[in-house]
């Protein structure tokens, strides 16, 4: 059987050159079973996740469909909706990469971008507005820009929408679209509220999968290290030991709380560790700055949360070190997939307490495979020497004690799930973990690069506190992942830090 090319998908010839000078010799899965669809109009329900190339399976066949016809002013053609400000910002430079050989006028609102600039722009008419819900229902409802010239909707990672509670936000948004339009949906995982979403959206339909979440790359060679105590010093030795214990290139340490990633990052860095640290609660001109580092290669270990390190394309990691396994099982797929990417292989260790056998019992059960055990020569030894945990003599248990009657079945861990995502989004200083020692970086600036209109936390205290919790909440949500002002044109991509990260 020959092997299908971009061409055979029914692409313009002026995307076809953008395809090529990208490098790209022969479209994804996903892109091979969606373009077709979006082409001849029909709306598509993609479950793939970052890595998939499911970007250029919807961009690719915008930029060809909205080659025909003309902006108006305010009104967009096509509306993207993105969970975060970074994954906005790499929708736009997949738009600016491949739709450089036609004219297409695109505008961004998310947070920390000016919106006076892109106002202009919008005024004038773009084709394609890209957003955050919380920031466009902000916008929409100052009268600044009009929905009922939308022809094409895209929610992109709908299920991450959900978990960040933009759903509301996202119907009240659909809700002012014309019920006329085309609606692509990109999910990395399909769960019923999202089956809910997908049926009352969008029409007839057709659902492209590829490699179910749960699907762990074959290419990854996954570790767990089950250590006998919860003291988290104890816990940070065994993630040294183990990283120390492999020939390590570059890799990404996983925690579930900003305040973890700090105290890992900075004990990693105490011990000389090539280490930085990345979270939401950082400003973004040094979370840009880290995340550069990371991709030229100067940087060996980025610390992140998952927050902070969704949807960003990082290619080429070789190992994923998980602090502690995610709060989320399904989140484990998603960590352990930034490495062994394009066949590339990987491994990834999961440090796992005796507090921490119940998630780790929830993501093998989702991975439905064996993860090899590994212990460092000399851990259990050094471990054996730090002060005693009570919870030492709790011993572990391969299943992680998941016990359905006592836990209550999913929807208990989900509910677990969202107090832990909570945390994240708003940690406070460390409460049980003691403090470093030494900082993680030098203290970051404060945020100062955006007028005050365009951060809403940066207004007064009294004014803001006068705002009802919801919004202030969807508010804090957007701002969770920062972008400095963007220029009108975008440029860069793919390996290259976007130009909107680098100012
Ligand atoms: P995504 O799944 O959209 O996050 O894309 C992941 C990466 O795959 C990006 O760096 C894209 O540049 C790259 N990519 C997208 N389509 C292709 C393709 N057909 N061939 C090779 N790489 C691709």
């Amino acid at each position: 059987m020959t092997e299908v090319t971009f061409a055979d998908l029914g692409l313009g010839p002026n995307v076809l050159k953008a395809v090529e000078e990208a490098g790209y010799t022969s479209p994804t899965p996903i892109q091979t079973e969606a373009i077709p669809h979006i082409l001849a109009g029909g709306d598509v329900t993609g479950i793939a996740q970052t890595g998939t190339g499911k970007t250029a399976a919807f961009v690719l066949p915008m930029i060809h469909r909205l080659a025909r016809g003309r902006a108006r002013a305010r009104m967009p053609r096509c509306l993207i909706l993105c969970p975060t400000r970074e994954l906005a910002a790499q929708v736009a430079e997949n738009f600016e990469k491949y739709g450089k050989h036609l004219k297409l006028t695109m505008a961004l609102l998310i947070g920390g971008v000016s919106f006076k600039e892109q106002e202009g722009l919008l005024q004038r008419g773009v084709d394609v507005l890209i957003a955050t819900p919380g920031r466009l229902m902000d916008q929409f409802e100052r009268g600044k820009l009009l929905l009922m010239g939308v022809d094409y909707l895209i929610i992109d990672e709908a299920d991450r929408m959900l978990d960040m509670g933009f759903i509301p936000d996202i119907e009240k948004i659909v809700s002012k679209i014309p019920a006329k339009r085309q609606t692509l949906l990109f999910s990395a995982t399909f769960p019923t509220d999202i089956q809910r979403l997908a049926k009352t959206f969008q029409r007839d339909p057709v659902k492209v999968e590829v490699a179910r979440p749960t699907d762990a790359a074959k290419t990854i060679t996954q570790h767990v290290v089950h250590i006998p105590t919860n003291d988290a010093k104890a816990k940070r030795t065994a993630l040294r030991r183990v990283i120390e214990s492999r020939e390590v290139k570059n890799g990404i340490v996983f925690c579930n709380r900003k305040v973890e990633v700090d105290i890992v990052a900075a004990s990693l860095q105490k011990h000389g560790h090539d280490a930085a640290a990345i979270h939401g609660d950082l400003p973004q001109a040094f979370r840009t700055q880290v995340l550069q580092r990371f991709r030229d290669g100067d940087l060996k270990l980025l610390v992140a949360s998952d927050v902070a390190a969704r949807g960003l394309d990082i290619p080429d990691v070789g190992h994923v070190f998980n602090y502690s396994p995610p709060p989320k099982d399904e989140d484990y797929v998603h960590r352990i997939g930034r490495t062994g990417r394009a066949g590339r292989t990987g491994e990834s260790f999961t440090v796992v307490s005796p507090s921490d056998e119940k998630s780790w019992g929830f993501v093998l059960k989702m991975i439905q495979q064996d993860v090899e055990d590994y212990m460092p020569e000399g851990l259990l030894e050094e471990l054996g020497d730090l002060p005693p945990d009570e919870s030492r003599s709790r011993g572990r248990s391969r299943s992680g004690g998941r016990d359905d009657k006592s836990r209550g079945g999913r929807s208990r861990s989900r509910r677990r799930d969202e107090n832990t995502d909570r945390l994240e989004e708003s940690a406070p200083a460390a409460k049980t973990e003691e403090k470093p020692k030494a900082k993680a970086e030098p203290k970051p600036e404060p945020k100062s690069d955006t007028k005050s209109d365009d951060r809403p936390d940066e207004k007064p205290k009294r004014e803001r506190a006068a705002k009802p919790k919801r919004e202030r909440d969807r508010k804090r949500k957007d701002d969770d992942l920062v972008l400095d002002p963007a220029p009108e044109k975008v440029k860069g991509f793919g390996n290259d830090i976007p130009a909107f990260l680098k100012r």
